[in-house]
């Protein structure tokens, strides 16, 4: 029987903090506190708006062995909810042959392949017999097409997992800022704009605003954040860019872009 208010708190209501106190009540520790410091689905941290890209496609083998639990638990997510979170679109990773990107392209294939993951090889014919949207002028091309790539919907993620959470008895509060975490002998004490907590355990998934609650527990570095442009493109051939027909793509080069079929939600 534990001493303190809670066996753990979680600080962050974004899509890391929402799984983590999820995945803890399903593991049977249900006495958990979720605090967020906004109203719960808000648009200022990363998890608040609509896609989020996941694949197995990685540059290295410590994400690659772990896609294959991330596509399960997700399909357990929608299972145990009702709810659609993914949608599956294919995906295709793309570079000029020659060009500093077919490594990455062969990074990715040997991470799949050490994982065994299936994926097609394309070159620029085979690539533009199947996808006759990409109209490339350089000489050839290496492509990888991995079908199981797909589109979560973040937000609608972190609510699921959050109501889940709540439906099998964690506490989740929002508009409540956590300001300290304060170690003692025997757990943490949560204080908070709210009043203050005690947990055996404290899981921080705060994201950009880590330093805040972490320096002075002894964080060594400096984070940086970086504002992503996002650009959304109209096309009057909106059945040739839509799912089904067009799929995730990833262009690999000095840098890497990448893009998503239209879906109704991104006009
Ligand atoms: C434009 C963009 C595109 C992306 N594309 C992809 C993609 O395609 N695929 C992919 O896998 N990932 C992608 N990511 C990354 C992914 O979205 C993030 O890794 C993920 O959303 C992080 O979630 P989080 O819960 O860790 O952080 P956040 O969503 O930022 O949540 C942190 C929460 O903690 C709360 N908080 C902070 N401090 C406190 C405090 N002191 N007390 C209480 N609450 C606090 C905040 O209010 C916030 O709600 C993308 C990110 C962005 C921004």
């Amino acid at each position: 029987m534990t001493r303190n208010d809670f066996q753990t708190v979680v600080v962050g209501g974004g899509c890391t903090g929402s799984a983590t106190a999820y995945w803890l009540a399903v593991r049977d520790q249900r006495d958990v506190l979720l605090l967020e410091q906004r109203p719960m689905g808000h648009a200022l941290g990363s998890s608040g708006d609509h896609s989020r890209i996941i694949r197995h496609s990685y540059h290295d083998n410590i994400y690659g062995r772990l896609t294959r639990r991330m596509y399960d638990m997700r399909a357990r997510l929608d299972r145990e909810s009702g709810q659609r979170v993914f949608v599956r679109t294919g995906g295709l990773d793309i570079a000029v042959e020659g060009s500093s990107g077919t490594d990455s392209v062969e990074t990715y294939r040997q991470v799949m392949e050490t994982n065994g993951i299936p994926f097609e090889k394309l070159d620029k014919r085979r690539l533009q017999e199947r996808f006759p949207q990409w109209d490339i002028t350089e000489d050839d091309v290496r492509a990888t097409y991995q079908p199981d790539t797909g589109l979560i919907d973040i937000r609608r993620t972190t609510v699921t997992h959050l109501t889940l959470a709540e439906s099998l008895g964690v506490t989740v509060r929002d508009t409540i800022t956590v300001r300290a975490l304060e170690p003692f002998d025997g757990g943490l004490r949560i204080v908070t704009d709210g009043g203050t907590h005690t947990a055996d355990k404290v899981v921080v998934a705060v994201g950009s605003w880590a330093d805040q609650l972490l320096k002075p527990l002894g964080q060594t570095w400096d984070t940086t954040i970086t504002e992503e442009q996002v650009v959304y493109v109209r096309t009057p051939r909106l059945k040739d860019f839509s799912v089904g027909a067009f799929p995730i793509w990833a262009w690999h080069g000095d840098d890497i872009f990448y893009g998503f079929p239209t879906t109704a939600r991104s006009r």
